[in-house]
């Protein structure tokens, strides 16, 4: 016979409900439709997965084997919750010497990801109700992790027709005191364009006039670029290092998603509070990946030859998509200048009224339309791959064609 106790357990409903920050948090569409891509290859579908920007890549040799040799050396241990000294030290070597900007190992902090030092910035320095400014079209993160914070995005529209690149007014119209971060990418998920230097000191004039406002610049493509296009980071610009926060990694790069390595470069007040942040949640990143990650940066400028491979290819991949969707009728494209993505304008299609199919309404139905046709055709393959990528935003990443 059960216990009073018991019985008044039976009777006493749970409260299941989620903290209101959940509730304003929508899931990453990314890593969503990467989920759904692998059940459908689970499932014996084949798709081919482009939904998350992941080069097809093996990691580079030299950099696995340190990796391996990490593991037969022991050093399997936790690591120091900054980075491994060894690391913050190569990383400042490299952002002297690449990105002409001086930090102090103490002024870095390396996690898991760039990912997680993005949010945990956020975290840092925006307070509720604060403003973060994110030019549109933008990695599907950003708005999420502002609201993470209990912050507001703040969405600046770009056009097709300037490639995307933010104009410098229409960024001081979205301006105001609250304010506390603007997010640069460049080159930019999901349009591959890249800020030049003359259009970022223009960005940078503005900014300085903003006493609150703050920089982030997610410079994890920086490698990915293609000539005469240039990176220039944003820190490095007159009276910007004080107030921008650089962000970079080597999942994209080095091919080294899975390897879980991204770290911030910032003055050493808000890189210490970041640094916080990760005592308390995740501390030290992988000590394997760290010593692969010293053996990334030691390839040489820019990656040397093993990175200078991998963007060769996304340059030829390149060409061949620009050129093909170049001549489909009512299609828009911007040529990418760097990054691995395509981001398409299909929307002279909206509205069009396909016989057994319906209206296609969004970029939604125009890939459920493409998915329905793949079948007839049987082309399943190509056109899961469509469907994935254009699900969320009419993007075509070209990682995997050719
Ligand atoms: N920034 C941008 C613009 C990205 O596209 C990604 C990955 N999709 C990241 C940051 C995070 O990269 P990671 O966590 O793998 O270092």
């Amino acid at each position: 016979m059960a216990k009073s106790s018991d019985t008044a357990a039976e009777v006493v409903e749970l409260d299941v409900s989620l903290s209101p920050r959940v509730n304003s948090v929508k899931p990453s569409k990314t890593v969503a439709i990467t989920d759904q891509a692998t059940a459908l290859a689970e499932a014996g579908v084949p798709v081919i997965r482009l939904a998350a920007g992941e080069p097809d890549f093996d990691t580079p040799a030299v950099i696995a084997e340190a990796g391996i040799n990490a593991i037969r050396e022991g050093y399997t241990r936790y690591s120091p919750n900054a980075g491994t000294q060894e690391l913050r030290a190569a990383i400042c070597k490299k952002l002297k010497e690449e990105n002409g900007l001086s930090y102090a190992p103490d002024q870095v902090v390396v996690s898991n990801g760039a990912k997680q030092s993005i949010i945990q910035a956020v975290l840092a320095v925006c307070s509720p109700g604060d403003e973060v400014v994110i030019p549109a079209p933008f990695w599907v993160s950003y708005p999420e992790m502002a609201r993470l914070a209990d912050a507001e995005p703040v969405i600046v529209p770009t056009s097709i027709s300037e490639n995307f690149l933010m104009d410098p007014k229409v960024l001081q119209s979205k301006l105001t005191e609250k304010s506390r971060l603007l997010i640069l990418c460049s080159p930019s998920n999901p349009t591959g364009s890249v800020y030049p230097r003359e259009l970022l000191e223009e960005i940078a004039k503005i900014v300085a006039k903003h006493p609150r406002l703050l920089v982030l610049s997610d410079e994890i493509y920086e490698h990915i670029i293609y000539e005469p296009s240039k990176h220039t980071s944003f820190a490095s610009l007159p009276g910007m290092w004080e107030r921008t926060l650089t962000v970079n990694g080597f999942s994209k790069a080095f091919a080294m998603t899975g390897w879980r390595l991204g770290y911030i470069a910032g003055p050493k007040h808000f890189v210490s509070a970041c640094n916080k942040i990760q005592s308390q949640s995740t501390s030290g990143a992988s000590s394997i990946s760290q010593k692969a990650a010293v053996a990334a940066l030691g390839l040489g400028y820019a990656g040397g030859e093993a990175v200078a491979t991998m963007v060769k290819a996304f340059r030829e991949r390149r060409d061949v998509l620009v050129k093909s969707f170049g001549e489909i009728k009512g299609v828009k494209i911007s040529e990418p200048q760097g990054a691995f993505y395509l981001f398409i304008d299909f929307s002279s299609y909206y509205g069009s009224v396909v016989e057994g199919f319906g209206e296609i309404v969004n970029s939604e139905s125009l890939c459920r339309y493409l998915l329905d046709k793949a079948q007839v055709k049987n082309k399943s393959c190509y056109l899961y791959q469509w469907f994935l990528c254009l699900y969320c935003a009419s993007m075509v990443s070209y990682l995997f064609l050719v």
